[in-house]
């Protein structure tokens, strides 16, 4: 299994990532997890638009599905003969949101090239992968994966606030892809975005393996979250995630 980290800055672009996209691939399938804006454009240095077999929404916000806009333009103006409809896991009302987003009338709206999905709450296996999904704490409805394959697991938070279950969600994890959005400060608005040390702290009761900080604003000083969570107890590697970086998890 292969991460690709396509976009990772938080809750809107940045010069040197877009928002939220994260490219997962094993056994020639490849699954998209998340779509936000700006990502459409870089991706396309790393994938064929047309070979991706699935997509994850985590949740609504823009800065993780709003580039599923463009994506329907190339799957419905541009597709290739017989190319069939992808699934779209996402929270209730994707579909209605999509076409809302897009100006299209509610039916069909993207129906027509997307296979909408609720996600499942139960394990279920899609393509070569053995999906886990679990409700974050967020605003709204959001939530996180985990995402196994040979004995490999890839976790990733979404967007969430403090959350026993993404500890469970992320047990083990030989990376954890986690949102840092956030420096420590008093008076943080609860239910809503990690920082540094809360993440450490979650990646630690997880037994996690490798910690991957997403999700930083694009003017945060990454090496102040990475200083946040060093000092949160988590000894396993930690790394800022960076847009065009890969992981092999084997
Ligand atoms: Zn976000
Ligand atoms: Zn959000």
């Amino acid at each position: 299994m292969r991460l690709t980290i396509i976009g990772c800055s938080g809750s809107l672009p940045g010069p040197q990532s877009p928002a939220s996209c994260y490219l997962v691939e094993a056994d020639g399938f490849t699954l998209l997890i998340d779509l936000g804006s700006g990502a459409l454009g870089p991706l396309q240095r790393y994938q064929d638009l047309h070979d991706i077999d699935a997509i994850f929404l985590s949740h609504l916000h823009p800065d993780h599905c709003f580039d599923l806009c463009g994506y329907w333009i190339v799957r419905t103006y541009y597709a290739r003969p017989g190319q069939t409809k992808i699934p779209v896991y996402g929270p209730g009302g994707t579909a209605d949101r999509m076409a809302q987003a897009y100006g299209l009338d509610p039916d069909p709206g993207m129906r027509e090239t997307f296979d909408f999905q609720p996600h499942c709450l139960e394990p279920c296996d899609i393509g070569p992968f053995r999906v886990t999904t679990a409700r974050m704490n967020h605003p709204i409805e959001t939530y996180g994966f985990r995402v196994e394959h040979n004995g490999k697991v890839l976790a990733y938070s979404g967007d969430t606030g403090e959350c026993d279950a993404l500890v469970e969600l992320a047990r083990d994890a030989d990376v954890f892809l986690c949102e840092a959005c956030w420096y420590e400060q008093p008076d943080l608005p609860p239910d809503m975005h990690l920082t540094g040390r809360t993440a450490g702290e979650h990646a630690a009761r997880a037994g996690a393996k490798k910690l991957v900080l997403t999700h930083l604003l694009p003017w945060n000083d990454a090496a102040r979250t990475l200083t946040e969570a060093k000092a949160s107890g988590f000894r396993g590697d930690i790394e800022i995630a960076q847009h065009g970086v890969s992981y092999d998890l084997g």
